[in-house]
């Protein structure tokens, strides 16, 4: 078997559940310049078969640089097509042996979390996807082609959560206009199996052009809701999460039903942090305290420092997501960059935040009933 994205992981078995734990995979993306960046000199370079990415900096007359590494490196040349199948595919692949998997886009906003996550021009299409297809459409093909193929006795659902300024939203909710209700609805409980977020609409889907038709709904949902609230979709996370149900047969004649999950998460700018995070009092005005990208810092800091209390509970995104954070799920971060000066301070603070990230381990586990 190859060692793919198990480099950081020594000692970590590729069939997870291993006593040590695997690695959160650590993905670095570097998107292209924009036409507002202008003539911003670039400061960033892609080492992609060294998985290396280089920052430099002009300090005083000097160049200086610093080097990071990750488990996977895309420069600005890379495609939807290459990211997805080099980095997500065998995660997906995990979920639909019954594993709780999820995948993290963290960055700047501007930087290209949503083109990754969601892509660009695809529209409920049938068929072949869209070559700007990101990783949501993507996963949902891998899936469905998965199942069909394999005629496995399955079931699909989905659900789409938005978290902002501290409130749920469930975006599949058909009770348009009711936004505080819908919002109030929502309760995050934990049992055995995990957390659950009671009230939340899990959506049965039987293709993938069912599951598109249902994520073009929550982002209508989405934006109408910006509008009305008047906020910008840059400080709100948004969870999309597909649960497999497989039926099998052991070779005893005994039917289990693995659970496998895929959690996709937008998070917030990380600018939002930053913004939360100063003592000056005019950062805080309403709604500019980002509750839940602040707590997941401090989570990833905790586990990583092993420096005591893990504070899951102080955010509603860490509560809905403590298991992929040290838990029992196969967690991915794709961070996003951009390559120009105009970026730098926000681009090193990414790069640092994700470096330590890599260092949290994980012990997955197959969900089965
Ligand atoms: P974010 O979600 O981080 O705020 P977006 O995904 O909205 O950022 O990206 C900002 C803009 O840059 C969009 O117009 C997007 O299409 C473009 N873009 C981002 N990443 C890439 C990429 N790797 N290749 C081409 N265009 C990209």
């Amino acid at each position: 078997s190859s060692s793919q994205g198990g480099a950081m992981a020594s000692g970590s078995s590729s069939k997870g559940g291993s006593k040590d734990g695997v690695n959160v995979q650590v993905v670095l993306r570097c998107r292209p310049r924009n036409g507002i960046e202008g003539r911003s000199p670039e400061v960033v370079s892609c080492y992609e078969s060294r998985r290396e990415v280089v920052l430099h900096q002009n300090v005083a007359g000097k160049q200086q640089s610093r080097t990071f590494m990750f488990d996977k490196v895309f420069g600005p040349g890379a495609n939807q097509t290459s990211l997805y199948d080099q980095a997500i595919v065998p995660i997906v692949a995990e979920a639909l042996q019954g594993f709780n998997c999820t995948i993290f886009a963290y960055g700047q906003t501007g930087t290209g979390k949503t083109y990754t996550m969601e892509g660009a021009n695809c529209g409920a299409s049938e068929g072949d996807l869209p070559n700007d297809a990101g990783v949501i459409p993507r996963a949902v093909k891998q899936i469905f082609d998965h199942l069909e193929r394999s005629q496995i006795d399955s079931s699909v659902r989905v659900s789409f959560l938005e978290v902002y300024n501290e409130e749920l939203t469930d975006l599949l909710d058909v009770d348009d206009g009711m936004q505080q209700a819908a919002r109030s609805k929502l309760k995050i409980m934990e049992d055995k199996t995990g957390v659950v977020v009671q009230g939340l609409e899990d959506c049965i889907v039987n293709d993938a052009a069912e599951i598109y038709q249902v994520l073009e709904r929550g982002s209508a949902k989405r934006v109408k809701a910006e509008t009305l609230l008047n906020k910008q979709s840059s400080r709100s996370h948004s969870i999309f999460t597909i649960t497999i149900h497989i039926k099998e047969t052991t070779s005893e004649g005994e039917d289990v039903v693995k659970i496998g999950k895929l959690n996709l998460v937008d998070l917030a700018g990380s600018e939002c942090i930053s913004r939360s995070g100063a003592k000056d009092g005019r950062a805080r005005e309403a709604g500019s305290i980002n509750q839940s990208l602040l707590t997941l810092g401090r989570v990833i800091n905790t586990l990583v420092e092993h420096s005591g209390h893990i504070p899951y509970r102080d955010s509603k995104l860490t509560r809905l997501l403590r298991d992929s954070l040290g838990g029992r799920t196969k967690t991915c971060i794709i961070a996003t960059i951009s390559p120009t000066a105009m970026c730098h301070e926000e681009t090193l603070s990414t790069l640092d935040y994700a470096h330590r990230a890599k260092n949290i381990r994980n012990r997955p586990e197959i969900n089965q009933k």
